[in-house]
Parts: C-alpha cells; sequence; structure tokens
C-alpha cells in the first residue's frame, strides 16, 4: 500500500546526536520535494518540511524533520562516476591511503556508490569492500547491500580503515551508525570520513546544499563532539573541494588535539535572503537563460527561485527526460556545435561545484555567451 507522505516523515523532538530538547530554528526553506528524486513528469511527487535547526547544547546543525529512508533513498540517482572531477578525487585519495597506511591493510567504505573509491584501491592492490544501500551498485564480491546502521554480522571483520564519503550527512541514526563504525574498526585503526563543511556553508549562504538526506552540516566542534561520544578523536582535518567546500577528516582511538570551530550562525540567514534576492533580480534581467546541471543543488535553488526556464541540460543520461522535482523543468541533453555558437543565451551553472569542466566543455562547442554562478551576487564568466 502507498504510503502518505505524513507516514514517511516525522519531525525530531531530540538532537540525533545528544538527545537534548534544545533545538533552534536556523533557516526554514518550507515544504520541498525530494531533490536527488528527479520526477517522470511536471509537480507530481510529494513535499516534505526542509528545515535546519541548531542544538543549542552539543551545536549540530541538523534537519528538523527524518524522512524514512527506504522513501529518501528508492529512487537515487546520484551515481559519482558520471563526473570526472569525482574520479580524480577519489584515484587520489586512493594514493593517500597507501601513503599514510601502506597497501597491506583491511579498507572497508561505507556508502561505496558505484565503487568509484573501491576500484582504484583494489587496482592499487589493497584488500577493499564497500557497502551500499542501493540494489543497483553491489555485486556481492567487492560492494555489499546494507546501511551501516543495520550492518550484519556476516560481514564483521576488523578493519585498518573505514571510509566514508559524503554518507556521514545522511544517516538519521548516526550513533548506531558510529557504534558500528567502532566496533568494526581495529584498536590502531583509522576512521577517514568527508563531509561538507558547515562554516563554508554559512559564509556562503549556500542553501541549495540543504536537501533531506542531508540531516546534518558539520563543523568541527560538533564533530568533536559526536565522535568522542564513541571513543574516536580528531587527528587531522584537510581542506578538500568537493561538494563546494568539504573537509577530510581522520579520527582514531585516544588522540584529543583539541581541535575547534566555532562558527557565528547569526548572519546564515540574511545571507540567504540576500542571495534570493540577488538571484531573482538576476532571473528577472535576463530574457533567455539556459540551466546547465541537474543536482540536487538545483532542486531546491529552482523550488525557492522565480525562474522562466522550461528546461536544464545535464550530461548525465539517466536524467534526461526526467523534470527538477517540484520545478516542471525538464532535464535535456545538450544541444550541438550548431545551437552554442549561435545561442545568445546566459548559461546558468546550478551544478557551480563543477563550474570549470561544463564552461570548458560549453566553450569547445563554441559558445561565446556568458555564465554565471549562483553566488551573492550571481557571478559573471
Ligand atoms: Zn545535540
Amino acid at each position: 500500500m502507498k504510503k502518505k507522505s505524513s507516514e514517511k516523515c516525522f519531525k525530531i523532538t531530540t538532537c540525533r546526536v545528544c538527545d537534548s530538547k534544545k533545538l533552534k530554528t536556523i533557516l526554514d526553506l518550507g515544504d520541498q520535494p525530494l531533490a536527488n528524486n528527479l520526477e517522470d513528469s511536471a509537480y507530481s511527487g510529494d513535499k516534505y518540511p526542509l528545515k535546519q535547526v541548531q542544538c543549542q547544547k552539543c551545536k549540530t546543525v541538523q534537519l528538523s524533520h527524518t524522512v524514512d529512508k527506504e522513501v529518501l533513498f528508492a529512487d537515487y540517482m546520484y551515481d559519482s562516476s558520471h563526473s570526472k572531477e569525482f574520479i580524480k578525487h577519489f584515484e587520489s585519495l586512493a594514493e593517500t591511503i597507501v601513503e599514510k597506511y601502506g597497501k597491506k591493510v583491511d579498507v572497508l567504505e561505507v556508502g561505496a556508490n558505484d565503487g568509484i573509491l573501491i576500484k582504484p584501491l583494489r587496482e592499487l592492490g589493497l584488500r577493499a569492500i564497500g557497502i551500499d544501500p542501493a540494489e543497483r551498485f553491489c555485486d556481492n564480491k567487492t560492494i555489499f547491500k546494507a546501511w551501516i546502521e543495520d550492518f550484519e554480522q556476516q560481514y564483521h571483520n576488523k578493519y585498518d580503515v573505514i571510509i566514508g564519503c559524503n554518507v556521514f550527512a545522511h544517516i538519521h541514526d548516526i550513533n548506531k551508525a558510529m557504534a558500528n563504525v567502532v566496533n568494526l574498526l581495529r584498536q590502531e585503526g583509522t576512521f577517514i570520513f568527508e563531509v561538507q563543511y558547515l562554516g563554508k556553508m554559512v559564509d556562503g549562504g549556500l542553501f541549495d546544499m540543504v536537501y533531506h538526506e542531508h540531516f546534518f552540516y558539520w563543523s568541527i566542534q560538533s564533530l568533536a563532539v559526536m565522535l568522542e561520544k564513541h571513543g574516536l578523536y580528531i587527528d587531522e582535518v584537510e581542506d578538500i573541494e568537493t561538494h563546494g567546500g568539504s573537509i577530510r577528516v581522520y579520527a582514531k582511538r585516544d588522540i584529543d588535539l583539541g581541535m575547534e570551530d566555532d562558527i557565528d550562525m547569526s548572519d546564515y540567514q540574511t545571507r540567504v535572503r540576500e542571495k534570493l534576492f540577488a538571484l531573482n533580480s538576476f532571473f528577472a534581467s535576463q530574457e533567455h537563460v539556459i540551466i546547465y546541471g541537474a543536482p540536487a543543488k538545483a532542486t531546491v535553488l529552482f523550488n525557492k527561485l522565480e525562474t522562466s526556464a522550461v528546461f536544464a541540460i545535464d550530461d548525465n543520461e539517466i536524467k534526461q527526460g526526467k523534470y527538477i522535482p517540484g520545478t516542471g523543468i525538464i532535464i535535456e541533453q545538450s544541444p550541438n556545435g550548431t545551437y552554442w555558437r549561435n545561442s545568445d543565451a546566459t548559461v546558468f551553472i546550478a551544478a557551480w561545484n563543477v563550474a570549470d569542466s561544463i564552461i570548458k566543455k560549453v566553450r569547445r562547442l563554441g559558445f561565446k555567451g556568458n555564465f554565471v554562478i549562483p553566488t551573492n551576487p550571481p557571478q559573471l564568466i
């Protein structure tokens, strides 16, 4: 039986990390469709509240509502290997792991997606397996179907390195997931994870990075509290460029460097409001805009912006012919060179974290006009 949207979503009453009831609203984006579940027709899907709250005790920024994970990830369209940038990123991470820990290590990747990291790790000779909840990624040899928070006994081993890239924002039951990570990690092992960084989000008013599968928006301070609950400490933090500004964290048992960042949330709402105003003014001032890229960010952006655009271009074939949820904007493949050479449009890059490669690609096709990325004010290139 089909569930009603109210049955597929619940409001949290306590912090997901520390159980405190003191949750303060910091940004309310209203009801929004699921950003990554592209639709087969215009305006067909359910909408759910999209609101960020901050725990006043442990400082963790998180969503006020949890959409059922089977609903959230049922039609998950995100294949990492469609992006050259991500392939390069994970090849370099595999090399970093070899440099730091050698090749004689057991590695487990949580949220292995289409094997974008497992593949280079195995090519370098490491014993690496992954888990992922999406059936279509699992071959039962190197990638197994599982949620980390329900990780099954049959895969239990102890690992020297456990990795999770862009998954530790996506797990509602973070304490259960972390208990499993700790249980699977050898005494001297390292837990490496990459998450979007709250500081970048607040500085840039990056509201289009907020979506239903991102339950958490981590600062180093809030990560330190969460990890410490599970006996882990931050050993090292690196800035990385993926997803518009992320951090890679290396956590181990029994080390405490006392790292902290105290992020001032007070101007976040104002920055988002100003950015919305600037982007709406931009769209109102342009006669002909082409949207390039239909990532989750585009869903959030175009559910908050007013635009007359009726289509968006995305090079990922599985997205083509579908609609950006809640917008009626259809996703199409890139037009040919003749179109681009004669186009007087401005190209709005919704997938702004990979703007460089989009600009190169469209310039190669002969486009001479302007590009714009959704900063405040919108940046013309
Ligand atoms: Zn808390």
